[in-house]
């Protein structure tokens, strides 16, 4: 089944990672900028990691027939130093127009401290003041359910329309209160920690499949990019329809994708 990843870091997976994906199905993919398992020193190497994102990635996905979209923005963590982040803002405006750019993000919070708070909202501003769509991640563990209902706080402050954001990373305990707002929702899956496949197929199960993404996350640290046709068979396996099943990990990333005005999809 042809499929999209809509959160996957590929600056981070090899060139045998992208082989893999396109023989088991992917056709697209979106790469949110985020951290780089270390903090960088300065706003210049923010603006090499936005070519990454926009120039390089996208051609070493296309060599496997791969289409690669991509989100900007400084990440919660490092966004902690709100004066290289205010300098990294300034950055993104010259990389919307870039042919692979889907929109802001993913800006979020990580510890839920005030600093991030202020840059989550100036990120905000921007989306708004350029039409951008949004992919927010959420904090993990024990910050989850607190920098979730922040996040919906801060959200609430923007006019924006609510179907061109994203909230990713969801679990049990914060899906409801996002699809309820009226955003979209992303179901991150770890092989361990975290939501597994089997607890996204049980929220799949009880939540329904309208707003709703999945996604492998394939950073640096353990995860497994081929995480999406794991659901697939997790799905599959409980006998859920191929139409449901497509629905959830291609039509609903494409419907979301779509208003963006750099998205389109080749097949
Ligand atoms: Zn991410």
């Amino acid at each position: 089944m042809n499929y999209i990843d809509p959160h996957i870091h590929m600056v981070s997976r090899t060139t045998d990672d992208y082989e893999t994906l396109a023989k088991m199905g992917c056709v697209a993919m979106s790469e949110p900028a985020f951290w780089a398992g270390f903090d960088r020193g300065s706003a210049e190497s923010f603006r090499d990691y936005f070519n990454q994102l926009t120039d390089v990635e996208p051609k070493r996905a296309a060599q496997y027939g791969i289409q690669h979209f991509a989100w900007l923005c400084i990440n919660a963590k490092e966004a902690e130093n709100v004066e290289l982040s205010r300098e990294v803002l300034k950055l993104i405006p010259e990389f919307l127009d870039r042919p692979n750019v889907l929109g802001i993000g993913e800006i979020g919070l990580n510890k839920n401290t005030r600093n991030e708070a202020i840059i989550f909202q100036e990120h905000m501003e921007l989306a708004v003041a350029h039409d951008q769509s949004v992919l927010i991640h959420t904090p993990h563990l024990a910050d989850k359910y607190q920098g979730t209902r922040m996040i919906l706080d801060m959200l609430a402050d923007h006019s924006i329309d609510r179907h061109r954001i994203l909230v990713d990373h969801v679990e049990e305990h914060t899906i409801g209160a996002v699809l309820d707002a009226g955003y979209w929702a992303g179901m991150t899956l770890y092989p361990v920690t975290k939501c597994t496949p089997s607890r996204a197929v049980d929220m799949i199960e009880k939540f329904g499949a309208e707003r709703l993404c999945v996604n492998s996350a394939g950073d640096w640290g353990p995860s497994k990019p081929t995480a999406v046709p794991d659901l697939i068979l997790e799905m599959r396996r409980r006998g859920h329809s191929e139409a449901l099943i497509q629905k959830v990990v291609h039509d609903n990333p494409k419907e979301y994708f779509s208003q963006s005005k750099n998205f389109s999809l080749d097949r």
